[in-house]
């Protein structure tokens, strides 16, 4: 394969992606959001992390970057100016015309990099779920989310409760992009979720969980709970452990695109798909 001047498919030419898809098949689509991340982090927090994430991984492994959502599911934080957010349905749509435009094109796997955690969640599993059952059945989709594979990781280095505008979701940007992290408003604050909703709550999102019951909570509550708008004690970010966790959940990234390189999945050879 020619070398490309970019992993970003929207600084190519459709040639470059075409003579690209004529080798590979994999597609990696960063997810982010525009939301408020307290007095602390920039409101597209998420969306960087995503985009971080994907340009490290593609650059290690030859596989090309779709351009970056940078909305998400981010209603709950819409008392907060700068918030956008697109509604569930909407994001499930708009995942949909992405992936079916990039089907037509020749793409059969698509990872997804999602930087806006459990938020986004619901919306991305349900859009991949019933697209790989009703309209791309032959067409591989995996989601990837920090919650999920910065685990070994982030109870080492992690001093605090994480949550929303965490210390390492806060360490990660700070690492990556130093000039959007607001040193001096970093906080010891963090909310009480017991108080707030019950001891059932997920108040860690990278601690050792029991039993835990959703209680999903809209932009007036979130306002009068969390007047600044973060959730956690950010005072022991740094970016150390930016590095530690960015690096951690690159291999881990780069691990899995190895394989799915040499994935055929078990429908490669049925003709009628
Ligand atoms: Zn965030």
């Amino acid at each position: 394969m020619n070398k490309l001047k970019s992993v970003w498919i929207n600084e190519l030419s459709w040639e470059d992606v075409n003579n690209y898809l004529k080798k590979e098949n994999i597609i990696i689509l960063p997810v982010g959001s525009t939301e408020e991340h307290g007095l602390t982090g920039p409101l597209g927090l998420d969306s960087y992390a995503a985009i971080a994430l994907a340009e490290d991984v593609a650059k290690k492994t030859g596989v090309l970057v779709a351009p970056p959502l940078w909305y998400g599911d981010s209603s709950h934080h819409l008392g907060f100016a700068g918030t956008m957010s697109l509604k569930t349905s909407t994001l499930i749509s708009v995942i949909e015309d992405i992936s079916e435009s990039l089907a037509r094109n020749g793409v059969k796997k698509i990872l997804i990099i999602n930087g806006h955690k459990s938020a986004n969640l619901p919306a991305l599993l349900s859009a991949v779920k019933n697209l790989h059952e009703f309209k791309l059945p032959q067409v591989f989709f995996a989601i990837a989310d920090p919650m999920k594979i910065a685990k070994g990781i982030a109870s080492k280095i992690k001093d605090n409760i994480e949550h929303h505008v965490g210390e390492l979701e806060v360490s990660h940007i700070w690492y990556k992009y130093p000039h959007l992290i607001k040193k001096d408003k970093l906080t010891k604050k963090g909310i009480d979720y017991e108080k707030i909703f019950s001891k059932y709550s997920q108040y860690d999102l990278f601690g050792k969980s029991g039993e835990v019951i959703d209680i999903p909570w809209n932009s007036y509550e979130q306002k009068a709970f969390a007047p600044d708008g973060s959730f956690s004690n950010s005072s022991k970010a740094s970016p150390k452990k930016g590095k530690e966790y960015h690096d951690y959940m690159v291999n881990v990234l780069v691990d899995f695109i190895s394989w799915l390189k040499k994935y055929k999945g078990p429908i490669a050879n049925i003709k009628s798909l």
